[in-house]
């Protein structure tokens, strides 16, 4: 089936604050048929609210757009919700700025429901019951690569986002791991010098530890241990990503297609996740904002659109080089961003297939 992906372009037509962003937004919001979604419901707004000292995250006007156009389309109530709000206002996300209160899905209170998955060494999911127990889920995402998923768009926002760590963990250790042997291990330093990411070090406790995030899984370490004190225990990306595709499916069924909106944002396109706590410079031009009823062809076409012709290098850290791929973030970042896509598409939850509708 062909999906409608709707656009809001970075091209404005002549400069009046009409024409901009946020004023697209809201047309697209009523071209999208938000009220049907939302009058008479109670609303939860999934985004990821940073950390640290990042300040690439979505700016708050884009949240309030949303949550007044939720607000006039008459819904029951609204709120946003991240699995942690905390130091989110310091960020500027504030009941004031964004119109609507900030949840933390997870810490005290923070109950879950559990999920089987029975899938390989995942046995079951807890997913966040604030969130859950909402009528509508409107997932609001920040396009941008990830170092684990190989990029953040709607998919990881559900999937890593309304779980706890202790489920998040799980889905990881289906990756595989490097397993490190302290008998035979002389603390030569020398895979710590190959990593070219900066992926590994020895702990306060002299462990070998290995930054998942930031691994590309290239094995230099591997290759550069003289006393084979590392090992590989596979590279199972794949499998990480039907645990993910798996999780997103409880949801999408659980809250129904005709229940679930997906918003996401295609400013500050950075190499690393928001949950870095820090920023870089954006590895494309801005490419506006899209929104869909299908969570697999809103990250399709956010996919499509970040280009590699249109590299900023400065975007890119200075000691990383490009590797192999079929996408720009899959050079970057030695995972294949299209996996997750194809795993919920083979599971029954969304479409490849698109058709872009501008909004002006
Ligand atoms: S596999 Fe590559 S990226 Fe990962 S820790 Fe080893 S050297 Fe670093
Ligand atoms: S290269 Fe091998 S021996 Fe040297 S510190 Fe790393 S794990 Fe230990």
């Amino acid at each position: 089936m062909t999906e409608i992906v709707y656009h809001c372009t970075e091209k404005i037509k002549h400069l009046e604050a009409s024409n901009t962003l946020p004023k697209k937004m809201e047309r697209m919001l009523v071209d999208a048929g938000l009220e049907k979604l939302v009058k008479g419901k109670k609303v939860c707004i999934k985004m990821h609210l940073g950390g640290g000292i990042g300040y690439t995250t979505i700016h708050p006007v884009f949240v309030r757009t949303l949550v007044d156009a939720i607000k006039q389309a008459k819904a029951k109530s609204v709120f946003v919700c991240d699995g942690s709000a905390k130091g989110a206002e310091d960020r500027g996300y504030t009941k004031r700025s964004i119109h609507a209160p900030l949840v933390s899905l997870f810490g005290p209170g923070g109950k879950t429901v559990t999920v089987p998955m029975n899938f390989k060494s995942f046995d079951a999911a807890e997913i966040s019951k604030k969130a859950l127990d909402a009528d509508v889920l409107i997932v609001l995402s920040h396009l941008k690569g990830h170092g684990d998923c190989g990029f953040g768009g709607a998919g990881k926002n559900i999937a890593m986002g309304m779980t706890p760590g202790s489920t998040r963990g799980k889905m990881h250790a289906l990756e595989g791991s490097i397993k490190w042997d302290e008998a035979k291990c002389k603390k030569c330093n020398k895979c710590i010098q190959e990593c070219p990411n900066h992926a590994n070090k020895f702990n306060d406790k002299g462990k070998y530890e290995t930054f998942w995030h930031a691994c590309k899984y290239c094995r230099h370490c591997i290759l550069a241990c003289p006393e084979k004190a590392l090992t590989t225990e596979g590279n199972n990306f794949d499998d990480f990503q039907e645990a993910m595709a798996r999780v997103i499916k409880h949801v999408l069924d659980h809250f129904g297609k005709e229940n679930v909106f997906f918003i996401t944002i295609l400013k500050n396109i950075t190499v690393y996740c928001d949950c870095w706590g820090m920023s870089s410079a954006s590895l494309v031009p801005d490419l506006g904002i899209l929104a869909s009823r299908d969570l697999v062809a809103i990250d399709k076409a956010s996919l499509d659109l970040v280009k590699e012709e249109n590299l900023i290098q400065d975007g890119i850290p200075g000691d990383y080089t490009l590797g192999e791929g079929s996408h720009l973030f899959e050079k970057i970042h030695g995972k294949n961003p299209f996996v997750l896509g194809e795993a919920l598409k083979r599971l029954g939850n969304g479409s490849t297939d698109y058709q872009i509708k501008i909004v002006d």
